[in-house]
């Protein structure tokens, strides 16, 4: 496996602990660490544990990569292609992630663990668990979906369900890490999961080398974060631009889209939306996932959930992929920035289709 350091993102110190526990900077306990690849070869990162000895891997990555021809008729873009994420081995993009946590958790030694999650990030790590040998503990919405929830136990994680908005999970989870002394490794936190996303950038890159845009349906922001390193790393030996990374939220949690846009945002617990995925009414990198998007002069779009149901539909139905709702909001934001005039016709679009629709009740 690839050696790492931890860095921090505000400071930029090194940390002389970098353990898969470690996720603040001693210099503030808000600031956030990042990892930083010091192997002298720049690979993918999961292509690096592939290759490893003792290193386990499901088979994560290489997801298939799709032109949509049907939908990029209807709005006019010639080159719009769609990348199945949720053909990961327990499908969703998250699998980049975990595969890279738990083999730096085994090769620690790790015997359990605490992990809270919307029900994706939590079936992924579950799985990555179980072929580690490592105790999972995974605190999740008792509003997930049940294939969410059925995943998780099959893998023998100790599933805690926990009533309430999102963020009553993390609550939960950092208590019950503390009260027994488990070490808490959070998929949104860990500099390493943010390591594994960068896996999707080398990807891209190798498919389709020149991209105009990317639009993420965006929670925490991980894969967009891990786009925009990988694509940093790229760039040292190769010659690219780095395409336009934007945000897509829903119009009830839009913290990200309201910062961007220079508006006043704030989290209303009655305001409900079917875009379970990206239900983040705090993301805790959003300072980077603002820099990221402007440095790319990407932009910010929140659409409706009868917007998304819409897409998601004709996606079903005219290309034959069943996402996730939660993936369906990047279809109206693309709508809005082709009106906009921000994406043009010859523009190549990549969308990333971050999760199983055979995960979620129909409506
Ligand atoms: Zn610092």
């Amino acid at each position: 496996m690839k050696k790492y350091s931890l860095n921090c993102s505000i400071c930029d110190i090194t940390q002389s602990n970098n353990s898969i526990s470690n996720i603040f900077c001693d210099c503030n306990r808000k600031a956030l660490l990042y990892c930083e690849d010091i192997s002298i070869n720049n690979i993918n990162p999961i292509e690096s544990i592939k290759n490893s000895k003792n290193s386990i891997s499901l088979g994560e990555g290489n997801t298939p990569l799709v032109k949509l021809e049907k939908i990029g008729e209807k709005l006019g873009l010639d080159k719009l292609f769609a990348k199945l994420e949720f053909m990961s081995p327990t499908g969703s993009f998250k699998d980049r992630g975990s595969a890279l946590v738990m083999n730096i958790a085994k090769k620690e030694k790790v015997k359990e663990f605490v992990e809270d999650s919307s029900g994706n990030a939590g079936a992924s790590l579950s799985a990555y668990a179980a072929a580690a040998n490592i105790k999972a503990h995974i605190f999740v919405p008792d509003t997930a979906g049940k294939g969410k929830l059925d995943q998780i136990s099959i893998f023998g994680a100790e599933l805690h369900k926990i009533s309430g908005p999102r963020e009553n999970s993390t609550i939960e989870a950092k208590k019950f890490s503390k009260e027994n002394d488990i070490p808490y490794i959070s998929h949104n936190l860990s500099p390493y999961f943010s390591e594994g996303m960068k896996s999707f950038a080398y990807e891209i890159y190798n498919e389709l080398k020149a991209i105009d845009h990317i639009i993420f349906p965006t929670g925490n922001g991980s894969l967009l974060l891990g786009t925009w390193r990988g694509y940093k790393d790229i760039m040292k030996s190769n010659k690219t631009n780095l395409p336009k990374l934007h945000v897509a939220q829903s119009k009830n949690i839009e913290p990200i889209v309201a910062k961007l846009n220079n508006k006043k945002w704030e989290f209303d617990v009655d305001k409900k939306t079917l875009a379970s995925g990206i239900s983040v009414s705090n993301p805790p990198r959003i300072d980077e996932i603002i820099q990221a998007v402007e440095s790319t002069k990407g932009e910010g779009v929140s659409c409706t959930d009868e917007e998304a149901i819409i897409w998601h539909d004709i996606l079903a139905k005219e290309e034959g992929i069943f996402s996730e709702i939660t993936c369906a909001f990047v279809f109206p934001a693309l709508k809005k920035l082709i009106k906009d005039k921000k994406i043009k016709k010859d523009d190549t679009v990549l969308l990333p289709i971050t999760g199983s629709g055979l995960k979620e009740p129909i409506l």
